[in-house]
């Protein structure tokens, strides 16, 4: 029996994810303190943006990286990036910081109105609230919710972008975890689980 010719839908191999670690070279990000050794934000989001690669891959999915070891990046650069390579979204991966609070914990995910669009057939807020709700279940940490903000590396994305705050580097427990393999790789997994929920939906333009 004939079919009629068909498009076959894109394959997950034609979806690419971009994923930005903040900060990097001079920009140390936020500063933690563990156990007397200074702990910077540019580290965690990288050894996090690598596990959330694995992961991604090992699930047959193709990912970038803005930066692949510890150097500076403009912030026009990892949304440029992320446009040129027609990518079909965009996460990038930060710690929190709040000063004279150490209690405040949690996590909570950011996505830009100006770059919510739904001509990828998702949006940036589903992205946000698909991820946050994976991380939540791995993590098990404070539910701080999905914020809106307009920064620089989503809102310049024309795909789906988030900008995630995995947890607080001042305060002292959520550091200990965030420090540790395993528990980057429970944020990991809940990362690149959000991710997939949404790019399933995502067509590219
Ligand atoms: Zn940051």
């Amino acid at each position: 029996t004939a079919k009629p010719t068909q498009r076959p839908a894109a394959s997950k191999e034609d979806k690419l994810i971009v994923i930005d670690s903040g900060h990097g070279g001079k920009d140390s990000g936020a500063v933690g303190m563990l156990d007397g050794k200074q702990i910077y934000e540019k580290d965690l989001t990288l050894s996090i943006a690598k596990k959330v690669r694995e992961v991604l891959e090992k699930n047959g999915y193709k990912t970038d990286m803005t930066r692949t070891d510890d150097r500076f990046l403009e912030l026009t650069e990892p949304p440029a990036q992320a446009n040129e390579e027609n990518a079909a979204a965009f996460v990038s991966i930060h710690i929190n910081s709040v000063d004279e609070a150490p209690e405040a914990s949690g996590t909570e995910v950011y996505y830009s109105v100006l770059n919510n669009g739904d001509s990828y057939g998702a949006t940036s807020e589903e992205l946000a609230e698909n991820v946050l709700t994976r991380m939540l279940y791995y993590m098990r940490s404070k539910n701080r919710g999905i914020k809106t903000a307009d920064h620089a590396v989503t809102k310049r994305c024309k795909m789906p972008a988030i900008l995630i705050e995995v947890g607080f580097i001042t305060n002292e427990d959520e550091l200990r975890n965030m420090c540790s393999d395993e528990y980057q790789y429970k944020v990991a997994q809940g990362i690149a689980e959000g991710i997939m929920n949404t790019v399933k939906d995502i067509t590219i333009p």
